[in-house]
């Protein structure tokens, strides 16, 4: 468990002066536009040189850059960050590159409770959380003996998707399995995928209402991802994969989407249910999550993974949702995310939304 006192450090921040600073990766573009638009300062934590990029998107860019040689780098910068009154806002790529346990000693206010990520990097805890929640999960495969039906497997810490693969028979999983690499068998859920983006408030009631704090949904989107999602074009996945050709998960990008309107009240109980889960285990979630889903055709909801912070999927975004523009127009997860430093800074709340 994190136990920085993040309390000492923000007595001394100019409160009138907060900074928002985030790793220039993944939503970095999103989170610096809605952190100006909420009239906030940015700060991007650039690796290894400026990210010529940024020059192109201006309302993206931010104020400045600190330059770091890695992202191990980042907490030997503490104090300078501390001293332009930094608030961090993590995303997947920061967390996955800094690593865990740096993120977690990071010494600096950071978005969100830090603690998730005991309960979210760990598949045995995280099943344990969304099950305690009530969510249908994929079904474990603990044996490989016993595949009888389509399964996905998926190596421990890798990220995008690299590496998985599909096995329909224990031959199968066999031919494909590396063994020096610990991993889950999951069935292969058949359906259409959602990634839902919530928004979790613990310090304001204005949306669909919680024991404490509100809930928003903000977006949702479908991952893109090669070569799965394209594979048709050369032949069924049986035809190559007699040649020895697998298709694979590797994220390359998000596409917008909707959902039938009927299953929204599903979408809120379950967000709704994970934070309360959350509360009870570890101190509860806080603003930005994902639950990653797949529709079956009984319309029922399977959740296989969920991510604790800002998702990139939210990038399709930066001008606002069909689901944002209902709450407030031009509202991205980055915004959002503003909004709510803003509201806590003004009410004195900043330690119930920072670790
Ligand atoms: P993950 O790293 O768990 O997000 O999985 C990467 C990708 O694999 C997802 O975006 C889905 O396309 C696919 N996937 C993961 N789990 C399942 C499942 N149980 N059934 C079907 N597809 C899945």
């Amino acid at each position: 468990m994190t136990k920085i006192n993040i309390s000492d450090i923000l007595v001394k921040y100019d409160k009138k002066n907060l900074r928002i600073a985030t790793v220039c990766s993944h939503s970095s573009l999103q989170i610096f536009n809605g952190a100006k638009k909420e009239g906030f300062k940015t700060l991007g934590i650039s690796i290894g040189e400026k990210k010529k990029f940024y020059d192109a998107f201006p309302r993206g860019k931010p104020d400045e850059f600190l330059i770091v040689e890695n992202y191990k780098e980042i907490l030997k910068y503490t104090e300078e960050l501390k001293e332009k009154n930094v608030i961090v806002i993590p995303h997947g790529s920061f967390v996955e590159y800094l690593g865990a346990d740096k993120f977690l000693k990071l010494n600096i206010p950071t978005f969100g409770n830090r603690n998730v990520l005991i309960w979210e990097s760990d598949r045995n805890k995280e099943r344990e959380w969304l099950e305690g929640a009530g969510l249908t999960m994929p079904t474990e495969i603990k044996d490989p003996h016993f595949i009888e039906q389509p399964v996905i497997v998926k190596y421990h810490g890798a990220k995008g998707g690299k590496g998985f693969f599909i096995a329909k028979t224990y031959e199968e999983f066999k031919k494909r399995i590396d063994k020096r690499r610990s991993y889950t068998i999951q069935e292969f859920v058949m359906g259409t995928r959602y990634y839902l983006h919530y928004f979790y408030s613990p310090i304001q009631k204005n949306a669909y209402s919680l024991q404490k704090g509100s809930l928003q949904l903000l977006s949702m989107d479908r991952r893109d991802e090669t070569t799965i999602d394209e594979v048709q074009r050369l032949g069924s996945i049986a035809e190559l994969e007699e040649l020895g050709i697998h298709p694979t998960f590797v994220v390359t990008g998000n596409i917008p989407i909707v959902m039938r309107e009927s299953l929204l009240p599903k979408v809120f109980e379950m967000g709704k249910s994970v934070v309360e889960e959350s509360i009870k285990l570890f101190g509860g979630i806080i603003g930005s999550f994902c639950l990653e889903t797949v529709v079956t055709e009984e319309l029922k909801f399977k959740v296989f993974e969920i991510s604790a912070r800002i998702v990139a999927g939210t990038n399709p975004y930066i001008g606002g949702s069909p689901y944002s523009e209902l709450i407030q127009p031009d509202l991205s997860t980055g915004r959002r995310i503003a909004q709510e430093i803003k509201y806590a800074n003004k009410k004195n709340l900043l330690l119930e939304i920072l670790t």
